[in-house]
């Protein structure tokens, strides 16, 4: 089947479409700068000429008909529309109702609208994207895929937060974990590629990209994950705090003067390991500017790759052993300085990277092994494909409606 993979950012729309029978992707590409009278539309066929043009986009519905467009025009994939089987969406999150990816119908809708304010960054973009496609394809069933569905199965232990039980009841607040179709699909990968199936493995998944967040994986499914009821939680991330004291940005909104919504934008936005250097969130820059001596810069990469082992060493302690340690996304899978300050000291856990191996891997599109031949820990370095889980959904629930 042929699907289309949407997954709308707030200014942004990213697409795909792949041949889910031999996972080939036939064309990708964006729109950046939605809402901007100079938005930039990229397309990218498989088989022929990249095109990128300069013009208005207006609004999220303007940037799918583009996409849609680009997809049949002059230099399409497509004879037809039509021959898009289903349309997979992201959908960071749906609240404690919607876990399991569902196909879009009024109902389902209703209750997106309710619950736009759970994730403010992401999720009233995603609803624009799936309205716009139903719209303009309104007999083609929608997908949604939520990235909170490889969480549902956590223990009530691992989720729930230690506040007064109402604010549970009444908003839904508890720990919900996102990057759901990474971890599953790179720690689901990790077991076939080692061999064993995955119900018998005990597996740690690393995402470390914009957004960072690590699992626990057992019996296929995680039991534990890093980030919160929002993705702010856990890691230090390339501009989000992550774990820090609740009682800090109370004190600094009290002492400044701030509003929530500053706040957050602080937390989500200024902090990290921009926050820590005033350099870049950008890891690239920051190994950069550590190479050439910058003490700040040379903190951040310590203090990123320190929580990933604090990290490491507690998810091991919740599954009672590992098996096997996946990095991913864009540090994850390039970034040979934190896989190596990660795992530092780590023999005791049967975790040994081998410094010849760990270099190598880097901005390669296949998986690869880092971990010592002779250590108990299987590491592997694993190219994620989130658009491909979305897809199979997508294909597995189209193909029913
Ligand atoms: P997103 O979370 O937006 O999907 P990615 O997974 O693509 O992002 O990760 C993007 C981040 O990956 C960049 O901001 C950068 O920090 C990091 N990155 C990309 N390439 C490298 C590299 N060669 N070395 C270190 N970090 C890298």
């Amino acid at each position: 089947m042929k699907v289309l993979v949407i997954n709308c950012g707030s200014s942004s729309v990213k697409y795909q479409l792949m041949d889910t029978e031999d996972e080939a992707v036939l064309a990708k590409g964006l729109v950046e700068r939605i809402g901007f009278e100079d938005a930039i539309f990229t397309h990218a066929p498989a088989n022929g000429q990249k095109v990128k043009l300069t013009l208005p986009v207006k609004n999220h519905s303007i940037a799918i008909k583009h996409v849609l467009a680009g997809l049949v025009g002059e230099n399409g994939v497509l004879g037809s529309l039509s021959e898009i089987g289903a349309v997979g969406h992201r959908f960071v999150n749906g609240g404690p109702d919607l876990i399991q990816p569902v196909v879009a119908n009024d109902q389902v809708l209703e209750k997106l609208r309710s619950i736009l304010d759970i994730a403010p960054l992401h999720n009233p973009a995603h609803l624009l994207g799936i309205e716009a496609c139903i719209s303009a394809m309104p007999d083609t069933p929608q997908v949604i895929v939520f990235d909170t569905f490889f969480h549902a199965k956590m223990p009530a232990k691992a989720f729930m937060y230690a506040l007064p039980r109402h604010y549970y009841e009444k908003y839904g607040l508890r720990r919900y974990g996102f990057h759901g179709t990474s971890h599953y699909y790179v720690s689901h990968k990790a077991a076939e590629i080692i061999g064993r199936p995955v119900e018998d493995l005990k597996i740690i998944t690393c995402h470390l990209g914009n957004g960072a967040s690590i699992d626990a994986v057992k019996n296929g499914w995680a039991v534990d994950t890093s980030m919160g009821f929002t993705p702010l939680e856990g890691l230090v991330m390339g501009s989000r705090t992550g774990d820090i004291d609740c009682a800090a940005p109370l004190y600094i909104m009290k002492k400044e003067g701030l509003s929530p919504e500053e706040m957050d934008s602080i937390m989500n936005k200024k902090s990290g390991v921009l926050g820590i250097t005033g350099i870049s969130p950008d890891m690239r820059e920051i190994e950069q500017a550590a190479e050439e001596g910058n003490e700040l810069a040379e903190l951040a990469l310590d203090m990123y790759s320190y929580r990933i082992k604090k990290y490491i060493g507690s998810y091991a302690a919740v599954l009672g052993g590992l098996d096997v340690l996946v990095f991913t996304a864009g540090v994850g899978e390039n970034s040979p300085i934190i896989r190596e300050r990660a795992c530092a000291d780590m023999e005791f856990l049967g975790i040994e990277i081998d410094p010849e191996k760990n270099p190598v891997a880097f901005r390669k599109s296949t998986p690869t092994e880092i971990g010592k031949d002779s250590a108990r820990v299987r590491v592997l370095v694993i190219p994620t494909n989130e658009e491909l889980v979305i897809a199979r959904e997508a294909e597995r629930l189209g193909s029913t409606a």
